[in-house]
């Protein structure tokens, strides 16, 4: 078995200092149950794959290399440095996902419909693995029950502590090196590779550790998964989520595997429904879907920016200075511990972005250094194609709100200094101003969308002098965040 590390690749964008730990620790115990399982490991670390290959193929003049195809597909790179330094890479199958590259381009083919979307897939892979199928019909008698999922918990609930590990040997060891490697010269990050205020590393990295989570979900938080799904909270930041996208996106899990002890959870214990299939849902079908979108657009998400939006990303997205109670709460998470959840990531981090009018590559490239989950596969078409609608790829619509919104679904607004229900003057939240300005801006785009028909006649009751408030009041805040001022 051959493994590169290949450090300049990790120097590309500032990452996440847990993002690094994990890859690395995660490929290094990989390495090391290879070894205890009797296989003969090669081992480069060095600063390119070049390097790891030309070093390689010195050991091993011609030989046949066999690769999984990595997740967005694209492995023609590699098969050329593979071939320059004197060998063959044949590449097989990903067999990380439960929908193949086959299967998904066979759903596609029979579709009538324009662009791809997310309920027909998800009930078509529901059909085809028999998951919570019940006779050809979906179990319960509907494919979604979403209506009893938009709760926020009463204040006295407060989830079980999510797991943690503590670094063993492996783990320390290449914390001390990203430290001293990673630490600073990046251009992008204002603040160097050291950006993030990092917790102890607590995510996992070998198999074990990661069933150890799959089995502290299924037993202690699925049931409340699916209720407060959408909701935030101050003191919770994980909510009841499950906490396994790094495990599934590195390999130590397998989807099949989560699925199918989320849904014994439910025959065999006493998870319910509607928590299960929201679960399934997600590892099912959004997953899965959004790889096979990113595998096929790929080449139109890169530079997609339909709204042409063009703002830089204010800093607050790096330092978490701003007195906007939402966003400073969830972006200090993002720099403990290199995740939020998933309305996070939409409804606050992307909402703010889009309406702010940030360019949605840079955006993306933020998500994909910052976040210990992220992988071009699945952070460009999350952050591309539905955060910031830069395509209309695989969404209708914007995913964009007032204050309304973060009101419902959290405990933020109490506490903030800006008033929820003030649209412009002073210390008026910003996400009303910018929600308006937003549509404003970009009429011409989003108005014929028959989707947005009810928000524009809100636009519409709205006079001159309170069009002209908005945009002043937009125009102010993206100055006050310009100044760090926000
Ligand atoms: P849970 O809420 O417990 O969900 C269970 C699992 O479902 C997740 O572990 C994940 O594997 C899967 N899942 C749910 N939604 C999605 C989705 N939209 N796309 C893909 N998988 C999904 N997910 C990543 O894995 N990497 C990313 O870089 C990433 N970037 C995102 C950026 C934005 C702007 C948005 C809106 C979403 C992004 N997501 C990403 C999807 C989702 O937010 C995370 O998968 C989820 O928050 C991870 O936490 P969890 O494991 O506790 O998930």
């Amino acid at each position: 078995m051959l493994l590169i590390e290949a450090r300049s690749f990790a120097e590309r964008l500032p990452y996440h200092p847990h993002k690094l730990v994990l890859v690395f620790s995660a490929m290094r115990h990989f390495r090391d149950e290879l070894r205890e399982g009797g296989r003969e490991v090669r081992y480069y670390q060095v600063e390119t794959f070049e390097d790891g290959l030309t070093a390689y193929f010195e050991e091993y003049p011609h030989d046949d290399l066999t690769l999984m195809r990595p997740a967005g597909g694209g492995s023609e790179r590699l098969q050329k440095l593979v071939a320059d330094a004197g060998g063959h890479l044949n590449v097989v199958e990903n067999d990380r996902f439960r929908c193949s590259q086959a299967q998904f381009d066979e759903w596609d083919a029979d579709r009538d419909a324009d662009g791809y979307r997310h309920e027909d897939f998800y009930r078509y892979m529901r059909r085809e693995t028999g998951y919570l199928m019940d006779d050809g019909e979906p179990v319960g008698g509907e494919w979604n029950y979403d209506e009893d999922n938009r709760e926020t918990p009463p204040a006295e609930w407060s989830p079980p502590e999510p797991p943690a590990f503590e670094p063993d040997e492996t783990t320390r060891e290449v914390g001390e090196w990203v430290t001293d490697r990673f630490d600073g010269g990046y251009d992008e990050a204002p603040y160097g590779g050291s950006w993030a205020d990092p917790e102890p590393f607590r995510w996992p990295v070998t198999r074990e550790q990661a069933l150890d989570v799959l089995e502290d979900f299924c037993q202690n938080r699925l049931t409340d998964f699916g209720p407060y799904q959408d909701a935030m909270r101050r003191d919770a930041w994980a909510m009841s989520h499950s906490l396994l996208s790094t495990s599934l996106n590195l390999g130590l899990l397998h989807p099949s595997e989560v699925i199918e002890r989320a849904i014994e959870a439910y025959e065999r214990e006493s998870a319910p429904l509607n928590s299960v299939e929201g679960f399934v849902r997600q590892v099912l079908g959004w997953r899965e879907f959004m790889r096979h979108v990113y595998r096929r657009e790929q080449d139109r998400l890169a530079g997609a920016n339909q709204l042409d939006a063009t703002e830089p990303l204010p800093d607050f997205f790096w330092t978490g200075e701003t007195d906007m109670a939402c966003l400073a709460d969830v972006i200090d998470g993002v720099r403990r511990r290199g995740y939020s959840h998933h309305i996070e990531r939409l409804m606050v981090l992307s909402n703010v972005a889009t309406t702010f009018g940030v360019d949605p590559q840079v955006l993306n490239r933020w998500f994909h250094a910052a976040y210990v989950d992220a992988f071009h596969w699945v952070t460009t078409p999350n952050v591309v194609g539905m955060g910031t609608f830069a395509s209309d790829v695989l969404s209708t619509k914007p995913y964009t709100a007032t204050s309304n919104y973060v009101d419902r679904m959290s405990d933020y607004c109490g506490t903030c200094p800006y008033y929820k229900t003030k649209t412009t003057g002073e210390n008026a939240c910003p996400f009303n101003a910018l929600y308006w300005d937003f549509l404003g801006r970009n009429e011409d785009r989003l108005r014929s969308n028959h989707r947005m028909g009810l928000v524009y006649s809100h636009w519409d009751d709205k006079d001159e002098r309170e069009r002209d408030a908005i945009r002043d009041r937009a125009t102010a805040i993206r100055r006050a965040a310009r100044k760090n001022e926000l």
